[in-house]
């Protein structure tokens, strides 16, 4: 289960800027459905590693990006969830993606 390093370097990044604050209440992550970490696994890992830590009690916010799938063939713009996705207008085979692929630490609140 790699979530368990990925939900360790957020929080190493968590507590790296909040370092002055007494806990951490709240962090906010954007997860790319494909950067091929798993969101139930990403939040059991956080919460079991958040335990005797500054951050003990802090909510795990996580809002889902979505990839969009360009279409080379007809043009068109659609959401798409997997590298090998075809367009769902003309069933062409998508070839360029963007968004969706990261994780990123949004925000966090201090107290
Ligand atoms: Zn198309």
């Amino acid at each position: 289960m790699h979530e368990v390093g990925v939900a360790q370097e957020i929080l190493t990044k968590a507590f790296k800027s909040a370092a002055d604050a007494k806990k951490i209440t709240r962090i906010g992550l954007t997860l790319g459905n494909r950067s091929g970490v798993d969101r139930s696994s990403l939040e059991f890992a956080i919460n079991a590693l958040k335990e005797s830590t500054i951050a003990s009690e802090c909510v795990v916010e996580i809002i889902e990006e979505k990839t969009i799938g360009y279409c080379s063939d007809c043009g068109s713009e659609s959401y798409v969830d997997a590298f090998f996705a075809v367009c769902p207008r003309c069933n062409s085979p998508i070839l360029e993606y963007s968004g969706g692929g990261g994780l990123t630490l949004n925000y966090l609140d201090v107290e």
